[in-house]
């Protein structure tokens, strides 16, 4: 309740001197200035009748907009401006979801072209066994891209990385892995080498399940890329320019390429020699036993005692019977 006398008193404040007048135009300014305000706050792209949101702004779609997976993607994005999404179906249950900030609508066309038949590709060799619905994100800046995959321990010279959105069990299949690409990753690869980089992530997606972190970078990283490179119109130069270089001049691998020289100034030839180790493997013992092994070594961290009884129980090979084979192999490339 309000107290009678309290309210003539305020009226008759109010209207002595004309202070009705005052405060009314004194309501009026802050209303304004507040206003002004909530607009110079707003989002760039948000138009007026627009409500505020923390997702991103969805510009161009009628599809995927309804889908559960994108409502975290566009809490994620909100900072970065309003989001292009397509969808891409290939025959599994879901749909793909791809997503970038119209910045990148180019990125999003080859992507959208080339995604269903990397899927294909991937599922080749490793079989349908997999979540083949990713959703895939084009960062717009450096910065989007670190926030974007920071789980996955990118760095910001990576062209592209898989990202673990929420926690991850071992042994069970992650539905919620996302591929993120960094802003000018076309623009340092290339239309043909934006489609590689798809098959090599979408490898490590497709992998994850089988795949416990310290396993040797050798096998994760050579088994991602020579699923990305088979098959296509690419020579053994063009794949591996760097190893190229060095076996023209002589000098063979002597070992397999240890974890340590994947992140360090070598790390084009790390990556190079692990593909053809792989190639090597898929050429000489056929594809499943490729693909056995990786099964085996992505269990966890190796030694060389338990990398050998791999190589022994599904190559039938000992250690130095398979680095010969791969030098022979090498030797026969470049000649
Ligand atoms: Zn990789």
């Amino acid at each position: 309740m309000t107290d009678p006398s309290a309210r003539s008193g305020l009226r008759s404040w109010l209207s002595s001197n004309g202070r009705l007048e005052f405060c009314i135009t004194l309501v009026s300014v802050t209303l304004l200035t507040g206003a002004c305000v909530a607009l110079t706050l707003m989002p760039r792209n948000a138009g007026p009748l627009q409500p505020a949101t923390d997702e991103a702004e969805v510009l161009n779609t009628s599809a995927g907009v309804d889908d559960p997976r994108l409502s975290p993607v566009r809490r994620e994005l909100q900072p970065y401006g309003p989001i292009l999404v397509r969808t891409v179906t290939d025959g599994a249950a879901a749909e793909a979801l791809l997503v970038a900030h119209p910045s990148h609508s180019t990125d999003l066309d080859v992507l959208e072209q080339q995604l269903g038949r990397a899927i294909s590709d991937v599922s080749a060799v490793w079989g349908t066994d997999w979540n083949r619905a990713p959703v895939v994100v084009v960062a717009s800046t450096p910065a989007e891209f670190t926030a974007l995959t920071r789980s996955a321990g990118a760095t910001g010279t990576d062209v592209a990385a898989v990202s673990l959105t929420g926690s991850y069990t071992p042994g069970t299949q992650p539905s919620d892995q996302r591929i993120v690409f960094n802003p000018d990753a076309r623009r340092r690869v290339g239309d043909a080498g934006l489609a590689t980089l798809l098959r090599h992530e979408l490898t490590h997606l497709a992998t994850r399940a089988d795949t416990t972190d310290g396993a040797p970078l050798w096998m994760l990283e050579g088994f991602a890329e020579y699923v990305a490179q088979r098959d296509q119109r690419t020579t053994f130069s063009q794949i591996a320019p760097t190893l190229t270089t060095r076996l023209r001049a002589g000098a063979l691998p002597t070992a397999l390429v240890s974890d340590p020289d994947f992140t360090g100034v070598d790390a084009a030839y790390a990556y190079e020699s692990a593909w053809s180790a792989c190639a090597f493997l898929a050429d000489r013992y056929g594809i499943t036993a490729l693909t056995t092994l990786y099964q085996r070594l992505a269990t966890g961290p190796q030694s060389p005692a338990t990398e050998d009884a791999a190589f022994t129980a599904v190559l039938g090979a000992t250690r130095g019977e398979v680095l010969d084979g791969w030098r022979a192999w090498l030797r026969g490339r470049i000649a």
